[in-house]
């Protein structure tokens, strides 16, 4: 075979496997769809086939409809015109999966988004060796180093016994991040009610059907201010600033994210207490794995590509990025 990976295209709305004439994530309608995971910007309705896991195939029901969709379980192997396809864990939300793809001798493994850290609402992220690793970059700058989850959970539980005629509002991404936060508090020791905003209750009350329990939860709907004193309150962000907030008693206002690493995108949602917890690997997960996996080549999608590419560069590992189109950075 001439270039590695040639049987590989890189197109703006996604990646084409040729021999299996299948796209991974596109963010285009396609006959044939693999979907790492069930975020909106890799999960798009309108696909002919989809093939995923049973998890992210529910979640994409729950958000499209019903889903021409072929459910595959982590592990299994199936075979798509020439190419050997199969799922393994990537640890970044219920569902989510790396694609590994072996076609005459060559292995190809596609990250989707992921994380090294353990989560108590997905499996762990299982390292498969070889030779060309595509992998996302949403935090792959030396500055981007996630602490300790356990500590940032700390963090929050100490502000809220700190203030009991308050609540603290924590703003967290629908999908993944929301239960998260919920399991992490769970496995901290807080037992008590956690209140939610009404757009996270499908999505609860899908991680809890796949066996993910998050203890005693109240929608805010029924609850007076007084009720609601002295507990935690899980909203999306777009509802942090919202006047749905107004009937919360004097909120504190924090939200867990990546970004909160930097203070300016604190500032713009008026965060008063950023908690620095993501769903994406921080710029030492990114290169231990690339160190872990040794692949040949490293093909870098969206995030900060620059950085990741100079450091496999003088890592003797061949890199380039991929201009892919759609993918955005709030799942983080
Ligand atoms: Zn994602
Ligand atoms: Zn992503």
């Amino acid at each position: 075979m001439a270039r590695l990976g040639s049987w590989i295209e890189s197109h703006p709305e996604g990646i084409y496997v040729r021999p299996a004439d299948a796209w991974i994530d596109p963010s285009q309608p396609k006959q044939r769809a693999w979907i790492t995971h069930g975020h909106g910007d890799h999960a798009r309705g309108g696909h002919g086939a989809v093939l995923a896991t049973p998890e992210t195939l529910a979640i994409m029901e729950c958000r499209y409809g019903p889903q021409s969709g072929q459910p595959i379980a982590y592990d299994e192997t199936i075979q798509v015109g020439d190419v050997e396809v199969r799922y393994v864990p990537a640890g970044h939300v219920l569902g989510s999966a790396q694609i590994v793809m072996e076609y005459k001798g060559e292995r190809i493994v596609v990250s989707g988004d992921y994380k090294r850290r353990p989560d108590p609402t997905c499996a762990c992220f299982v390292p498969v060796p070889c030779d060309i690793f595509i992998t996302e970059a949403t935090f792959g700058l030396p500055v981007f180093r996630h602490p300790d989850t356990g500590s940032e959970i700390d963090r929050l539980l100490h502000r809220l016994h700190s203030d009991p005629d308050r609540c603290v509002l924590v703003g967290a991404y629908a999908l993944g991040k929301a239960q998260r936060i919920i399991c992490e508090l769970r496995e901290r020791g807080h037992h008590d009610t956690i209140y939610f905003h009404g757009a996270i209750e499908r999505l609860n009350q899908l991680y809890e059907s796949f066996g993910i329990l998050l203890g005693d939860l109240r929608h805010t709907g029924g609850a007076t201010k007084q009720e609601m004193a002295g507990h935690i309150v899980i909203c999306p962000p777009g509802a942090l600033n919202d006047r749905w907030s107004r009937r919360l008693p004097d909120p504190v206002t924090a939200m867990a994210s990546g970004w909160m690493r930097i203070r300016q995108r604190a500032r713009q949602r008026n965060v008063e207490l950023p908690l620095v917890i993501s769903d994406h690997a921080d710029w030492d997960e990114l290169t231990m794995t690339i160190r872990e996996l040794e692949p040949t080549e490293v093909w870098i999608t969206h995030g900060r590509e620059e950085a990741l590419k100079h450091w496999c560069m003088t890592h003797q590992i061949k890199a380039c990025e991929l201009n892919l189109v759609g993918y955005e950075d709030e799942d983080d």
